[in-house]
């Protein structure tokens, strides 16, 4: 199996007067994993579905492989598809489900082809449960066999692990890149948890409003937001007022370079809490209002004059750092977006 190139090309969406789709591009290589990552209601599902030939665009073209696919009902895509709510059929066992979609093969290599896709989600025992008997975790590995099962040319994930609980979530999400690597099927993941899109993309998009704000590698996105929208959506960011002079920010003493040029004069600089270091120093002036345990790292609010600084800092350091501490505060020189 290799990936086939998709390109979305201008496309539009209208639901009465909201804009799914506001002139949507989004080009994904063979074989890669593209996140689409945003808000409720930023279009995301809409471009899935388009792209599956679920739903159909008012303006605007689908390619795959070359091939203009805009007018193809969906069962002609031969597209891979995985939902939000575990889909199985609840009167066929797990083989007979993965077999479904392979139904007009001859039954011996159906049965061989799904055996080998439930090996792939590591759940070679379970071929005769049926879905009620299977967990939604693995419910849902059932349900990627079942896609994979017909060697799509694209897979389609829409909220594969939403229903899932935290830790199945993470080892679910992990299996999922392990397998699309393995396969090599260009695939569309579609979610609104950012770790999620950080984790198993290629490429993370982040949509707003219908259209993509930035598509760039999990760590482009996160360390080098393109814009404000995305540094806020993406992680959290402490908002500082800052003066601009050439290609760098001045922000409660520091000079912190900007992610895109700006034309000058005061402004807001985003600015994350790992990038703000605290210490305790009995002369700073600062002081901590809060702190907060969240496990590994944790987080100190600190106030400097009228400014609230929120920084991360590791746990092992919270003992240093008790409510009404004084403290003095840095500012690591990473790129920075403004408002
Ligand atoms: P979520 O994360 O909540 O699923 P999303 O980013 O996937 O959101 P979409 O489902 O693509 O968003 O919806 C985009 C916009 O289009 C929303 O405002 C939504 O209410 C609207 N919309 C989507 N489908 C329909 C429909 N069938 N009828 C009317 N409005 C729709």
């Amino acid at each position: 199996m290799t990936g086939v190139a998709v390109h979305l090309e201008g496309l539009r969406r209208t639901f009465g007067h909201v804009h799914a789709l506001d002139d949507l591009d989004l080009s994904i290589e063979p074989g890669e994993l593209i996140a689409l990552l945003g808000p409720s209601g930023c279009g995301k599902t809409t471009a899935l579905r388009i792209l599956g030939g679920l739903d159909d665009a008012d303006g605007g073209r689908v390619m795959v492989g070359g091939e203009d696919v805009t007018g193809l009902p969906a069962n002609k895509r031969g597209m891979g598809m995985v939902f939000q709510a575990y889909s199985l059929f609840p009167h066929l066992d797990a083989q007979r489900n993965v077999e479904f979609g392979l139904r007009l093969r001859s039954s011996k290599k159906a049965a061989q082809r799904a055996s080998e896709m439930l090996d792939l989600v590591g759940l070679s025992g379970f071929a005769g449960r049926y879905p009620h008997q299977l967990s939604g975790g693995q419910q849902q590995r059932v349900a990627l066999a079942r896609a994979l099962a017909i060697e799509p040319q694209v897979l389609l994930l829409d909220e594969p692990l939403s229903a899932l609980d935290a830790k199945v979530r993470v080892q679910l999400r992990d299996e999922i890149r392990r397998i699309q690597t393995e396969v090599g099927t260009t695939t569309l993941f579609v979610t609104h948890d950012q770790e999620e899109a950080l984790a198993v993309a290629d490429r993370v998009g982040v949509m707003r409003a219908g259209r993509l704000e930035q598509l760039a590698a999990p760590s482009e996105v996160y360390l080098r937001p393109a814009t404000a929208f995305v540094a806020d959506f993406v992680g959290l960011s402490n908002r500082l007022p800052g003066v601009v002079s050439g290609e760098n920010v001045e922000v409660l003493g520091a000079r912190l370079p900007l992610v895109a040029p700006h034309g000058g004069g005061a402004a807001t600089a985003l600015v994350r809490p790992e990038a703000v270091e605290v210490v305790a120093d009995p002369a700073g002036a600062a002081r901590v209002v809060t702190s907060s345990f969240l496990g590994p790292t944790s987080r100190v609010t600190v106030t400097v004059g009228e400014q609230v600084v929120v920084a991360q800092v590791p746990s092992s350091r919270l003992g240093s750092l008790p409510a009404g501490a004084p403290v003095r505060i840095t500012l690591q020189p990473v790129p920075v977006a403004l408002e």
